[in-house]
């Protein structure tokens, strides 16, 4: 049977075929002491498929922003020593999957998530963009803004520091002026650029700081009719996504093949 396995910045969860999904904190888990103790469990693993809030190539984890984790080969550890394969996906990469996989019609497909971090993916004539190492699309860590912090993936003026949930540090209702403006202001800054870039038709939304804000459509809504070419563009879908892990779904249809 597979086992599937989402690894986001705040949750850790995980399904075995079509059973239950748990949800574990990410901070409690050691991946690999975890992945071993699940082949151990269940003697008939024999795929693993991981959804993973960072960086990835060829069964690699290279970089992990929101993740206390090493950069780690995966995919010839466990093949090695159990001769179970893993597949490693980027989680914004298996969201874009489920995503297309409910709007097949769509030319370019934009996804922006905001949870702990800001991800997002972009699925182009069907297939995800990844350029050459497989880290295409990341405007969350895109240089916007300097902060007297440093982001997970070494800068001190990533987009991420002012979009994401841990810029907002708790609720968008409770935070200061200041960095409710600035999450807007980089918000609309990260829209605009896919707008202009890659002149989407489809914009889907997620991620937990999207769904407990339902304002943030709107927003993005209104930034649209205020978007550049306007006159000339045709009306952009955008919408929230309808499910809470489409990193898992998008996860089973690759396996699917
Ligand atoms: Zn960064």
């Amino acid at each position: 049977m597979n086992l599937y396995i989402d690894f986001g910045g705040t949750n850790f969860r995980y399904a075995l075929e079509e059973g239950k999904l748990f949800t574990l904190k990410s901070v409690d888990i050691e991946l690999i002491s975890f992945l071993e103790t699940q082949i151990n469990l269940e003697k008939n693993i024999r795929k693993i498929y991981i959804s993973f809030a960072g960086q990835v190539k060829n069964g690699k984890i290279l970089s992990a922003p929101n993740i206390k984790i090493q950069n780690f080969d995966l995919g010839h550890y466990f093949y090695d020593k159990y001769n179970i394969e893993i597949f490693l996906e980027n989680d914004l990469n298996c969201a874009a999957v489920y995503e297309y996989s409910r709007h097949k019609d769509a030319d370019v497909l934009a996804l922006f998530y905001i949870g702990t971090g800001f991800g997002s993916a972009f699925v182009i004539g069907g297939k995800i963009l990844r350029g050459r190492d497989n880290i295409a699309g990341e405007i969350g860590h895109t240089p916007f803004r300097k902060k007297g912090l440093k982001c997970g993936c070494g800068r001190d003026d990533c987009m991420e520091l002012c979009v994401s949930g841990k810029a907002l540090k708790g609720t968008f209702e409770h935070a200061d002026e200041a960095t409710k403006k600035e999450f807007l202001d980089g918000l609309a800054f990260a829209f605009h650029t896919v707008l202009n870039l890659f002149n989407p038709d489809l914009f889907i939304l997620g991620g937990a700081v999207v769904k407990n804000n339902p304002f943030i459509l709107d927003f993005l809504k209104e930034e649209y009719n205020n978007s550049s070419f306007k006159a000339i563009r045709s009306e952009l879908k955008i919408s929230v996504s309808d499910i809470d892990d489409a990193n898992i779904e998008g996860l089973k249809i690759l396996s699917k093949g």
